[in-house]
């Protein structure tokens, strides 16, 4: 068996480690490929910084501070330190001393000439994730945010980093942009995946600027459009907020309300009411929270999206298998 997960940084990483044990414990032979967001990439100090892709090689590989849920367990940040007291920006970007060797590697790889997927398979070989982690793309591409301008009257963009982290996502987001998408191109594999799995998986990943950026990949939202397999997602609004971080912003700057439901609604139905093929939708199937967001079940049923009421909270290990197992019998119930 073949799954395959779109996923951001900590939903999706925590998402899929439920999944692997969940996979193990019912001893059920699958792989698992991952297909990363690197839309919240960064060059910083000449350091190729990959937030999301070493979000889910920590948490898989057994090194993410469990704490934070970023970066490295027993991390330090002399470097950082350092780097305040020459007074250079920007200083807002965490930016840890054992984290830093990744992204030296990284990069002088990079520079070297091998493309991204080669090298997070190459620093994938300490880390030994359990899963093929592959990039959305080798091209560079960086989320940026339209915000107000300095000038009244006049917008701006900024680093999706910059209006994430230094602005807490508090001030107004007009809109994303995924900068040089035009010209990129998937990475090697990925179309694959999608269209070779037995089940796609969209974990509780910010919908807008981990799924949503994933999506705008010439060619991968086409992907999951028309893969044979089923496609079931997991909502990461849970009664009308998120459960951690900002996507409600996120998802206020694109016009969709924060709720289960509405998420579901913006990714659409694979198939219409009847049966018959939707316009673009992508689910077949969706996990909602039973305690606060069962009233979504009779809401998008009858849109063609199989909807399931169960505990969505990631509080453990055992509860997050136990949402990865929905999800896979959810799946069984919509293939096709
Ligand atoms: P990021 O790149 O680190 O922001 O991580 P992702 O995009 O992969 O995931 C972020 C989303 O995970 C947030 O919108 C959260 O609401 C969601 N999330 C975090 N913990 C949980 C949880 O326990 N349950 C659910 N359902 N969603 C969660
Ligand atoms: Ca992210």
């Amino acid at each position: 068996m073949q799954i395959t997960v779109l996923a951001g940084g900590i939903g999706g990483a925590r998402f899929t480690r439920g999944l692997l044990h969940h996979l193990r414990a019912t001893h059920v032979d699958a792989e698992v490929t991952v297909i990363g967001n690197t839309g919240d990439d960064i060059r910083l100090f000449g350091l190729q910084i990959c937030p999301d892709l070493d979000t889910v090689m920590y948490t898989l590989g057994g090194g993410i501070s469990e704490d934070r849920g970023w970066g490295r367990e027993g991390e330090t940040f002399t470097v950082k330190d350092e780097l305040a007291a020459y007074g250079v920006k920007p200083d807002w970007f965490g930016l840890g001393d054992r984290d830093i060797a990744t992204h030296l590697v990284r990069s002088q790889m990079l520079a070297a000439g091998y493309p991204l997927s080669a090298v997070t398979a190459a620093l994938c070989d300490r880390w030994r994730p359990g899963v093929s982690l592959v990039p959305m793309s080798d091209d560079r591409l960086e989320t940026h945010v339209v915000v107000d301008g300095d000038e009244p009257g006049t917008r701006k963009a900024i680093h999706f980093q910059e209006w994430w982290i230094r602005h807490r996502a508090g001030i107004p987001a007009y809109d994303f942009v995924l900068v040089g998408v035009d010209a990129a191109q998937p990475a090697p594999g990925v179309l694959e995946a999608i269209r070779d799995a037995d089940v796609v998986l969209l974990p509780p990943s910010n919908p807008v600027v981990s799924i949503g950026t994933i999506l705008q990949v010439p060619g991968v939202r086409d992907a999951v459009r028309t893969t044979a397999a089923p496609v079931v997602g997991v909502s990461p609004i849970v009664g009308g907020a998120p459960v951690r971080g900002m996507a409600d912003a996120c998802l206020a700057a694109i016009g969709v309300e924060t709720s289960a439901a509405a998420v579901a609604r913006h990714y659409g139905a694979r198939v219409d009411a009847t049966g018959g093929p939707s316009t673009g939708g992508l689910l077949d199937g969706w996990l909602v929270h039973d305690e606060t967001d069962a009233a979504a079940v009779g809401e998008l049923t009858p849109l063609g999206i199989a909807t399931r009421a169960v505990p969505l909270l990631m509080t453990d290990l055992d509860a997050t298998a136990a949402i990865a197992g929905e999800a896979l019998a959810l799946a069984e119930t919509v293939r096709r």
